[in-house]
């Protein structure tokens, strides 16, 4: 969703001195970043560069977020309220939002842990994985006490290859003993730790998954299937 010029006219500049609050969501994870100020000039530099850009009140003067930090947050989709005196912005952050170094200038502000919404079909379940792995990312950058994540990725590749290791020896075991519940159980812990341990080493899921995109169609090279 974007904003059309009439859209933007019909916005309620007046109300607050030409400013109107943005509320910054990940458009991944939808968790919410920072609240910043947009004047017509931040909005149409918003628009137009790709970039979101506010008016800084304390700068007095249009501030593109990660002008110097290099955190920018990348526009992907930008609509109104009710009331059309407020903006709800969705964007891609690179690195941290907050000045501080956090992800989110509200550090307790729920993002993909509250996600898991309604299951079922293959999509929501691929869909979950990226939650999942953005989660993870969040994780390894913040390192939250507590976090059994953090915990893994504090111990390091080896510890979590190891991991790794193990939960996939424990899902064939349980696939060969045919118990459907421990090889669901075994196979999410091979996802999660498999996740951890891609992210560990600078990687996502995605990147796996690409190798597996590229494969799609050619004639299979690797290995045969044992049996
Ligand atoms: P940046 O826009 O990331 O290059 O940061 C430049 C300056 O803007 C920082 O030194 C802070 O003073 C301010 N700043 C950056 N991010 C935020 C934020 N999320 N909320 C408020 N001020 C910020
Ligand atoms: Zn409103
Ligand atoms: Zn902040």
């Amino acid at each position: 969703a974007s904003l059309t010029p009439r859209q933007i006219d019909a916005l309620d500049w007046d109300k607050q001195d030409g400013l109107i609050p943005a509320v910054v969501q990940d458009a991944a994870s939808l968790r919410v970043l920072m609240l910043g100020y947009m004047d017509r000039a931040a909005l149409r530099v918003t628009l137009d560069s790709g970039h979101v850009t506010f008016y800084s009140r304390s700068k007095q003067r249009l501030w593109t977020k990660g002008e110097t930090s290099g955190n920018f947050l990348d526009l992907v989709s930008i609509e109104t309220d009710c009331d059309r005196d407020t903006l709800l912005v969705r964007a891609q952050p690179h690195g941290p939002t907050c000045h501080l170094g956090r992800d989110s200038c509200f550090p307790n502000a729920p993002g993909v842990s509250g996600l898991a919404g309604a299951s079922g079909t293959p999509g929501d379940a691929l869909a979950f994985l990226g939650e999942l792995d953005a989660l993870i990312a969040t994780r390894e950058r913040e390192r939250p006490q507590g976090s059994y994540t953090t915990a893994l990725f504090d111990k390091g590749v080896r510890s979590i290859a190891q991991k790794v290791g193990e939960e996939g020896v424990e899902t064939a075991l349980a696939a060969v003993a045919q118990d459907d519940a421990a090889l669901c159980g075994e196979a999410a812990d091979l996802l999660f730790h498999l996740q951890v341990l891609l992210r560990a080493r600078g990687l996502s899921l995605g990147d796996a998954v690409a190798v597996l995109r590229e494969r799609h169609g050619k004639p299979h090279r690797g290995s045969q299937p044992a049996g």
